[in-house]
């Protein structure tokens, strides 16, 4: 979070062992970006790779000084503290976000700009045809479902991460401090103006998803958890509901036992185990999810540093 804009546009890439792609992007986004007319620059995040990924970085800015910043961070932090480290240092006007792995093609740049132009002071691009497994893409839509339900954030494609931002909301989104962040949601809650744009999307041009199952599993419970406290309240009116169902339900078997003197064999036993075990389990769910705000509040508390920046490499502004 510098002072005022020094350029036009900062584009900011995080980049975690894409060391077949980068040749590739910097092949196709540069001519983008020359093409313009505006002053620019282009932020990488090396995200710890194990790769050539920071080499090949070097190389190009080494080939482009003027207008290529590298931040090299000492492990991996994940994509978006990668996003974050690089809106810290932005000096442009507009932002904008892209992935590494060319599944974001960088030609689509300019229709984000328009839309900024128009007057969004955030623009949110919604794959056409998107190019990822059937898991991938399914799995995407029911966490949309959930999100949409849980928070008020109205957004057509929230993984997608070709977006641009005006530099009031990428200040606001490190303003914010942010532990669990997941920046197209956060961006959105501090637009005044959104906007969304389809994009191309394609298929990875190298490489598998940097994604396992577990770590979008994170990705997700951040962006539920860290907008909405809905899981927690919903999860108290459920609670309070079966528990007037099982006290109803007891009532019965009494009432049946006693005043109707049926069930006299069975009373009980197993209907009570029946009930036990989904008592138990409704338990152990709510402390889960008390378990999860919990870490969270910890995490803030504890306010660790999100990430180590070992070195930029940059040219002074
Ligand atoms: N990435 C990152 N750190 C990570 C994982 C991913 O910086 O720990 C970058 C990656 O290099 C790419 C972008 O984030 O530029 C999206 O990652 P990926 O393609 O693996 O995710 P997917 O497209 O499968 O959601
Ligand atoms: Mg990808």
């Amino acid at each position: 979070m510098s002072a005022a804009p020094s350029v036009q546009l900062s584009v900011v890439i995080p980049v975690y062992n894409e060391e077949l792609n980068l040749p590739v992007l910097f092949a196709r986004l540069y001519p983008v970006l020359d093409g313009l007319g505006r002053s620019y620059e282009v932020i990488f995040t090396n995200d710890g790779s194990g790769d050539r990924s920071f080499a090949l970085l070097q190389a190009q800015h080494a080939a482009r000084p003027d207008v290529t910043r590298v931040i090299d961070f000492n492990a991996n932090y994940g994509q978006h503290m990668a996003i974050m480290a690089a809106f810290e240092r932005v000096r442009g006007a507009t932002v904008i976000t892209l992935d590494a792995d060319l599944q974001n093609p960088p030609e689509e740049i300019p229709k984000l700009l328009e839309k900024i132009a128009a007057g969004h002071d955030y623009v949110g691009g919604y794959r056409l045809n998107r190019q990822d497994s059937l898991f991938r893409t399914y799995a995407s839509k029911v966490i949309n479902f959930v999100r949409e339900k849980t928070t008020s954030i109205q957004m057509t494609d929230q993984g997608c991460m070709l977006r641009a931002y005006s530099r009031a909301v990428t200040d606001a989104i490190v303003r914010s401090g942010a532990i669990n962040t997941f920046i197209p949601a956060l961006a959105y809650s501090f637009s005044s103006k959104p906007g969304e744009v389809g994009v191309k999307h394609e298929e990875r041009h190298a490489g598998v998803s940097n994604y396992s199952f577990y770590s979008l599993i994170r990705l997700n419970f951040d962006l539920i958890t860290g907008f909405s406290i809905a899981p927690l309240q919903y999860f108290t009116m459920f609670s309070m509901l079966s528990a007037a169902g099982s006290l109803a339900l007891v009532a019965l078997l009494f009432y049946r036992r006693f005043l109707l003197d049926l069930d006299r064999e069975t009373f009980g036993v197993f209907t009570l185990f029946g009930i036990l075990f989904f008592l138990l389990s409704v338990a152990m769910i709510g402390i889960g999810l008390i378990g999860e705000y919990v870490g969270r509040t910890y995490q803030v508390v504890r306010a660790r540093q999100r990430y180590h920046v070992k070195e930029v490499l940059e040219t002074a502004a």
